[in-house]
């Protein structure tokens, strides 16, 4: 089979040569076809050998060989399904949906029926589903009802080099399903080769190597660094596209605005080029998590004969999805990554140069279908000396807010025992245990409160979550739920880039002056009058499909309440108690008004300023105290500003410090004052009955 499918791509390079368009390949050939040219294919009755045999495997190999796709119809086929389900999951939710897609068309069945995803907020699953594609967030929420996963016979546990946050927590709580559930069985699937991480963690189980078949890439460096790299990225595009042989592009860009930009500069370009002479087509596709699907599932469309693809994406295209026919890679050798920001007390999406791992990953997309190309827009000698080897895990830069009041429902007290396989730093275990017990998750000894108990029943970040209960306490929560369903969704406000003016007059008609929180409300209270109306959208400048999500967001988590036996009480037209709960949720992010327009957080001084698109703006002056939901770090980059900014993180942290140290001291004195007592009941029966009164604890 490896020989036929190797004349395959022999005869597939011809066609390349003779210029046909690369997607014909997909075309001329059936889904079963296309199925069993993938390399998984070759090994899979090895492959279900050692599944048979062995209660937990790590599957390695090439990204685009069939892991995702494949296995989970391969233990579908070799009867796993017949009690229970195959699960897996997903680091990202466009991958869960969009990889469910495909298997529900290689299997011939409606999505949602045979085959479903999970993605938060939305289940697309049925009684018939028996393979479920999901997050690694929403299996980590189910442990939560069910933690031995009874419904499940199997689990995959995609992408784990990805190392998420809910995936490392799984690890230690799957690994303890494995030892409980004799019947239950886990595969550990990677791209890349710590795979041996994954083994000696469950145990040394066996390593299964799917083989590879991929071709190789020409590394073109950048000779000196770039500083526009958007700039750079659409020029070496467009000279690929009118001097090199056919095969589509694939652009690697950190994040939705510079993906628009790109997309935009590109288009633009090309309008005026073929002005001047004839050029083919060029067929422009972003991808990043926040897009709408149906327009994420045009990356997999098929370009008109002749025509070349040019994918801008995230890093979502690095491992997750694979599009067939890239022959060029462009990357800019950045990515946006998760960190936690001590200065904002939050997380935070940061631009950071990608590690060696990463750039090579990115490389290898271009050599899937043939030899490919990989212009890396910076220097080899950043390759060599500025990159990290590999990424950073995510449980070891993140806030672990949520994840500290999960383990805590699950009744994993001391956390700093849990089984992780890189454990966090324990400094963010205790930041993070510090900023639960101040919005009272947490008592005094680390334990739920009952607050706390109730956070946890919500897929929400524990501010959202403390908003909605205290909305119980303010009898305000119907309010206050349509608040927290607006801030889980992308902003609804449309701003269209030629539009603008017009599209900011709309949005202003909606402010409440006194908050942007409450001019949310106000934008879904107004669609809701108006019958919830597509028309009525378009007419406000509002995205339907963003608002139609937050009425979704809303329904479950009404679903939620009651389950809690929570009623839905109403403030009416009185709001000012709902500013009561929104502070009480974000009290934290408190600023104080200095000087004219400028203001500092209340904890740590730090500067910032209203956003130009604030309702408060609007108000006809600037109030003396104001919270935030959201910080959003404008990099200046001048050396001054970082230096300042390094001092005022110092002097966070400094702070954080003497804060714990306080408690420390504290601790120390109780728990003095409980030994002090403890003795003196310990050497009372021998005290003489004058001296009882004196000793006596007060
Ligand atoms: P791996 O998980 O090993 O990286 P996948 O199972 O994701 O591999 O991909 C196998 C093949 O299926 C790839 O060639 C990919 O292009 C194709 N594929 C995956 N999803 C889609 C989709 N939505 N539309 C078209 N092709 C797809
Ligand atoms: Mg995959």
């Amino acid at each position: 089979e490896g020989e036929i499918d190797f004349k395959e791509d022999a005869k597939f390079a011809q066609h390349l040569k003779k210029g046909e368009a690369v997607s014909d390949f997909a075309k001329s050939k059936t889904l079963a076809q296309q199925r069993q040219y993938l390399p998984i294919f070759s090994v899979r009755e090895e492959l279900l050998q050692v599944i048979r045999e062995n209660q937990v495997v790590v599957v390695v190999g090439e990204t685009g060989s069939g892991k995702t796709t494949q296995l989970t119809q391969y233990l579908h086929e070799d009867d796993y399904t017949s009690n229970g389900i195959v699960g897996c999951t997903q680091p990202r939710r466009v991958a869960a949906m969009s990889v469910a897609k495909r298997v529900s068309e290689e299997m011939e069945t409606e999505l949602g029926d045979k085959v479903g995803y999970a993605i938060r907020f939305e289940d697309v699953t049925g009684p018939n589903t028996v393979i479920k594609y999901m997050t690694d967030g929403v299996l980590l929420r189910e442990t939560l009802k069910d933690s031995d996963l009874d419904k499940y016979r199997i689990i995959v546990m995609d992408e784990a080099h990805e190392r998420s946050l809910s995936t490392d927590v799984l690890f230690g709580i799957l690994k303890k399903v494995v030892a409980r559930r004799r019947d239950f069985k886990l595969i550990v699937t990677s791209a890349t080769l710590n795979a041996q991480k994954f083994s000696d963690f469950f145990g040394s189980v066996p390593i299964f190597h799917i083989p590879g078949r991929t071709f190789p890439v020409q590394i073109m460096y950048s000779k000196t660094p770039r500083e526009d790299y958007v700039e750079a990225a659409v020029k070496q595009a467009l000279t690929i596209h009118i001097s090199s042989a056919p095969g589509d592009i694939l652009i690697f860009m950190t994040g939705q605005d510079e993906i628009e930009a790109t997309c935009h500069a590109l288009s633009e370009r090309m309008e005026q080029l073929a002005t001047k002479k004839e050029i083919p087509k060029l067929l422009i596709l972003p991808i990043y998590s926040q897009l709408p699907a149906d327009l994420q599932a045009k990356i997999f469309q098929k370009a008109e004969y002749g025509a070349r693809k040019c994918i801008v994406a995230t890093n979502i295209a690095e491992t997750s999805l694979t599009v067939d026919g890239i022959f060029y890679v462009i990357d800019t050798g950045y990515g946006k990554i998760k960190v936690y920001n001590p200065r904002m007390g939050m997380d935070a999406l940061q631009v950071f140069p990608v590690s060696r791992a990463a750039a090579d990953q990115r490389a290898g997309r271009a050599g899937r279908t043939g030899p490919g190309t990989c212009y890396r827009l910076y220097t080899e000698s950043a390759y060599l000396n500025e990159m990290l080897p590999s990424p950073v895990p995510e449980i070891q830069r993140t806030n672990l807010g949520n994840v500290v009041l999960l383990l805590k429902s699950l009744k994993i007290d001391n956390l700093l025992d849990f089984d992780f396989m890189d454990p966090p730093p324990q400094e963010n275990i205790l930041n993070s245990m510090y900023q639960l017990w101040v919005l009272g998750a947490l008592n005094n000894v680390g334990d739920l409160t009952d607050l706390g108990w109730k956070m946890v029943e919500f897929p929400l970040d524990p501010p959202l979550a403390k908003m909605l209960l205290i909305g119980e306490q303010l009898e305000c929560i119907n309010e206050v739920l349509t608040i927290v369903s607006m801030l889980s969704v992308p902003s609804v406000f449309f701003r269209p880039k030629d539009r603008a003016e017009e599209s900011d007059a709309a949005r202003e008609k909606f402010f409440v002056p006194e908050s942007d929180h409450l001019t949310l409300l106000n934008v879904y209270q107004q669609w809701k009058a108006n019958q919830y109306r597509g028309d009525w959208c378009n007419d406000h400048f509002l995205h339907v499909k963003g608002l139609r999500k937050a009425r979704e967001v809303r329904s479950q988590l009404l679903d939620i309440l009651k389950t809690l036996k929570i009623p839905l009480t109403s403030c009416g037209p009185d709001w000012d108690v709902v500013r009561k709960a929104i502070c009480s949720a974000y009290f934290h992010n408190a600023a104080r008004l200095k000087g004219v327009s400028e203001y500092v957080n209340c904890r740590n001084g730090m500067p910032c300023h209203l956003h130009p698109s604030s309702a408060i703006c609007g108000l006809g002056y600037t109030p003396d105290y104001v919270v935030y939901h959201e910080f959003k770090y404008i990099d200046v980059g001048s050396q001054k500003e970082q230096k300042e900014e390094k001092t005022a993180m110092e002097k966070e942290m400094e702070n954080l410090r003497k804060v714990k140290e306080k408690w420390q001291r504290v601790k120390k004195e109780k728990e003095r004052m409980k030994r002090a007592k403890e003795q003196q009941r310990v050497s009372m029966p021998g005290l003489k009955p004058g001296c009882s009164t004196y000793l006596r604890p007060k």
